[in-house]
């Protein structure tokens, strides 16, 4: 049998993932805070080393499909846990657990970035050198100080800043991983209906931004996590061999409608 690991999957877009999986007859290790295989905390160094260790141990060193969904909206404080989640959460599981993807069979990754990673674009994301570097505590001195016009914002600039640098990381790594014969794909969903949105829409400086944030599609304005669980499943799977390097989105047509001659 295939075994899957998952972060975030005790909620959300993790938690579809986790059914979508196991219907598949993958076998599914879920990490999260609580309620999981594996409990750790994503957002320390010491919950990651745990949570890949702990990962290698349970899988014994070979995995055929990761997927790293968990994750903290803008809302989230201190603004520092969401950079230390969303990007070095991300990229800890994926360099930690690379060797034993290595010995999976014909295995892949996938990460959950997001649409709004092109409101933060690379060019103008001012924390890029640090989060390439991965140097966490640069990353967090310069959300903490942002200019005064700007602090108020932090959360969002935390939130899209990580989203973008984690889907640049799954391409910075395309090349290396795929010499492996190791796809990895990053998969960014619009608004999708979970209790991370809904805790931005009942937060009093996001809120209306995100209820703004409508995709043109008439026929649905939100996701539902299975719509985007579907997508994962697909890009993960054998059925999607040749998608490597890929950032996927799935956002009703935000992004194009924002950007439309960007691709
Ligand atoms: P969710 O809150 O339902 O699930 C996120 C999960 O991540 C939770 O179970 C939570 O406990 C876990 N998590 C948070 N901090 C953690 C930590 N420090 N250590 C371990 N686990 C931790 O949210 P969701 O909407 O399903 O989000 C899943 C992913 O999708 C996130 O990365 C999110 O940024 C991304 N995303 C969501 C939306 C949306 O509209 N919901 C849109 C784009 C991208």
């Amino acid at each position: 049998k295939k075994t899957a690991i998952v972060s975030g999957a005790a909620s959300g877009i993790g938690a579809a993932v986790c059914e979508q999986l196991r219907h598949a007859g993958l076998r599914v290790i879920g990490i999260d805070l609580r309620n999981s295989d594996i409990c750790a905390d994503l957002a320390t160094a010491s919950g990651r080393a745990y949570a890949v260790e702990a990962a290698l141990c349970l899988s014994e060193k070979r995995i055929d499909t990761l997927v790293c969904c968990a994750g903290l909206g803008p809302q989230a404080e201190p603004v520092a846990q969401i950079a230390a989640v969303n990007y070095f959460g991300v990229t800890a599981l994926l360099d930690g657990l690379f060797e034993a993807l290595q010995a999976g069979c014909r295995a892949s990754a996938v990460v959950v970035s997001s649409s709004s990673a092109t409101l933060q674009a690379w060019e103008g994301n001012p924390l890029r050198q640090a989060y390439l570097d991965g140097d966490e505590a640069a990353v967090q001195a310069m959300l903490a100080n942002l200019p005064p016009d700007l602090a108020p914002q932090a959360g969002f600039i935390a939130y899209a800043s990580s989203k973008n640098a984690v889907a640049c990381a799954v391409r910075q790594r395309a090349a290396s991983w795929g010499r492996a014969g190791v796809r990895l794909n990053a998969v960014a969903p619009g608004a999708v209906q979970t209790p991370l949105l809904e805790a931005g829409l009942a937060d009093a400086r996001y809120g209306e931004g995100i209820r703004n944030f409508i995709a043109p599609l008439s026929t649905r304005a939100r996701a539902e996590p299975a719509d985007i669980a579907a997508l994962i499943g697909f890009v993960a799977s054998d059925s999607a061999p040749f998608i490597h390097g890929s950032v996927v989105f799935a956002d009703g047509g935000i992004d194009a409608a924002m950007r439309p001659h960007h691709f």
